[in-house]
């Protein structure tokens, strides 16, 4: 059967692959251990499953207006402008089932055949494929360790040409877990701003930091460049709402008013129900947040304190995030694998230890380690990665 060339570039999420043959040998009996989880491991705070709850129960099951409650658009804004002193309009604020769709539905109002957008290696698997969906071109810039795995101005002014429409910026980064300060942020928004480049700018990590490190917005460093920036954020990893499919996009009118277009043919609008939780989590106590927090910082340390005792890995301590990034490339070779790919599978296969490969995020001789798990099984899973370099080396 014939089936839409649209498709036949997208590599599906890398990430399935090897959760797939976890779940398989789970299944099986075997004692694995994920270290794979793209999501908090708590429970949604109870008030705000009370709220989802309450809502559904006085008849709040019914569609909503395509761009997201007015209520939610409000809590969204008075949180805007808590957080960061950013000011935005109802007009300036789309609600979107999570925000993955956020930034599908930016991409496709955004983007003309051939049109490039600057993506910094390593990245967040779904922006090139999105971009690539939408008739964009993915134009990366790579970065390692050395420069703390953030973009330099130089290297952006060199990827620059006529066709540039966008750059996406991730901080706190997912795999990194970087976080840009405030200068970089600056020199980079200037330049945008210079040639005219939207900043998509995904904040969907900013309450988890950790140290004395700052969740910064470039939006929030002044007038020119709030007016450069689509902001994507949402509930998902804040509140621990990943299933909820809550996000939401915040910046140009009319792109926002395309976006809501396109979801009025699309999803008609996010779930109901989760909108209400939504409002909940903003308007109701942030201390779950803040507690999710401080025992995700605790497991960081833990595993950071492990994981630099294992020979042949390399790691610079993340600020943000739930994800650990080390460089693995030398413990691979030193244990006879001819890549970190076969090395991740041996250790799922061996060590049952589910870690994701970093080369679905462009960078092949890294490892992505979640600490969206208990300290036991982080301290667990990372002595028996240990046993197993130490065994095969
Ligand atoms: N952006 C990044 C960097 C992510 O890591 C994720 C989820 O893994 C998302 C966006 C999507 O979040 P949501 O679950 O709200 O769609």
């Amino acid at each position: 059967m014939k089936l839409a060339k649209r498709l036949q570039s997208l590599t599906p999420s890398s990430t399935l692959a090897i959760t797939a043959k976890a779940n398989e040998l789970k299944a099986k009996g075997i004692q694995v251990i994920g270290l794979g989880a793209g999501e908090p491991d708590f429970n949604t705070p109870k008030h705000i499953i009370d709220a989802a709850y309450e809502a559904m129960l006085s008849g709040k099951t019914k569609y909503t207006p395509s761009g997201g409650l007015v209520e939610l658009k409000e809590a969204i804004i008075d949180k805007f402008k808590k957080d960061q002193n950013l000011s935005y309009d109802l007009s300036e604020i789309i609600v979107t089932s999570g925000a993955k769709h956020a930034l599908y539905t930016l991409f496709q109002v955004l983007l003309n055949e051939g049109d490039e957008v600057i993506i910094p290696i390593p990245y967040w698997v779904s922006y090139p494929e999105q971009v690539k969906l939408a008739g964009g071109v993915p134009v990366y810039i790579e970065t390692t360790e050395k420069d703390e795995f953030k973009i330099t101005p130089e290297q952006l002014l060199k990827k620059i040409t006529p066709k540039t429409k966008a750059i996406v910026l991730n901080s706190p980064n997912n795999p990194t877990g970087v976080i840009y300060r405030k200068e970089e942020l600056e020199e980079i928004g200037k330049i945008c701003i210079e040639h005219d480049l939207i900043i998509v700018s995904d904040e969907i990590y900013e309450k988890l930091v950790y140290g004395d490190e700052q969740h910064i917005s470039i939006a929030s460093l002044g007038e020119a460049f709030q007016k450069q920036t689509i902001i994507i954020n949402g509930v998902s990893k804040s509140h621990s709402m990943t299933g909820w499919r809550i996000g939401y996009a915040a910046g140009n009118q009319q792109i926002i008013k395309q976006m809501t277009a396109l979801a009025s043919h699309s999803t008609s609008n996010p779930t109901t129900p989760s909108q209400y939780a939504a409002i909940a989590a903003y308007k109701g106590s942030q201390q779950p947040v803040e507690e999710m927090r401080l025992e995700f910082e605790k497991r960081l340390n833990l595993a950071m304190e492990k994981l630099i005792e294992i020979p042949g890995f390399s790691i610079i301590k993340p600020h943000g995030a739930f994800y650990l990034f080390p460089n693995v490339k030398e413990a691979a070779e030193r244990c006879g694998f001819e890549s970190v790919d076969d090395f991740a599978k041996s250790l799922l296969d061996k060590a049952q230890v589910a870690v994701i490969p970093g080369s679905g995020f462009g960078s092949p001789d890294h490892i992505r380690l979640s600490y969206a798990t208990s300290p036991e099984l982080i301290e667990e899973a990372i002595e028996r990665i240990g046993k197993f370099v130490h065994d095969h080396w």
